[in-house]
């Protein structure tokens, strides 16, 4: 939850890393690790990742790679912010997506506006249904929770195109595949809970 500053009561009860019925083994070490190289020193880790994306993209055809930022976690911090936009405009030719609750700390969404206004990077509000409005401008991801009723209902933005990911219901299709969050196209992305 320390790295996750915008997480709402709802999230906080429902996030997929935090099952502690040990069904699933987290390497909870690395995660510390990379969080304290984070917060401690995110030009060194950025400096880190870019040659993994080097390293990732030799031998690639075409030599571009797409990064999928937290697969949990979150922008825990302007400076952290400022960390990925710096590698995204590092290497323009990758492309990167994320979602974040942290939209509603008033205080990043500076950070946040650069970041977004980089061509090659997407990134959208996360929301449930316990949550206000995200600002105007940024791309949906909407979490339904089909426990609480209306939440199956909801309806799409005015004139903003609208799907159910892809990778949830259809056997073979994965991010590289359907490739909606990545490209820069406007349209809001809803998930099921799990
Ligand atoms: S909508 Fe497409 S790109 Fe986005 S998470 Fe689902 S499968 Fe991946």
């Amino acid at each position: 939850m320390r790295t996750c500053p915008g997480a709402s009561d709802w999230c906080a009860r429902n996030c997929y890393n935090g099952d502690t019925s040990g069904e699933v083994v987290f390497n909870r070490p690395l995660w510390f690790a990379n969080e304290r190289h984070a917060r401690e020193n995110p030009e060194g880790l950025g400096r880190v990742i870019l040659r993994q994306l080097a390293d990732a993209a030799r031998g690639a055809t075409p030599p571009v790679v797409a990064v999928r930022v937290h697969s949990s976690g979150d922008f825990f911090g302007e400076r952290y912010v400022s960390m990925w936009r710096d590698i995204a405009r590092a290497v323009p030719q990758h492309l990167f997506w994320a979602y974040t609750r942290s939209w509603v700390i008033p205080a990043m969404l500076p950070a946040f506006d650069e970041l977004r206004r980089l061509p090659n990077f997407q990134l959208f509000a996360s929301v449930d249904h316990t949550m206000g409005h995200p600002p105007a401008g940024w791309r949906v991801s909407r979490v339904r929770d089909p426990r609480v009723p209306g939440t199956e209902a909801e309806q799409p933005r005015p004139k903003v195109r609208q799907i159910a990911c892809p990778e949830e219901y259809r056997e073979g299709i994965d991010c590289a595949k359907c490739r909606f969050c990545l490209l820069p196209r406007t349209g809001d992305v809803i998930f099921n809970v799990h």
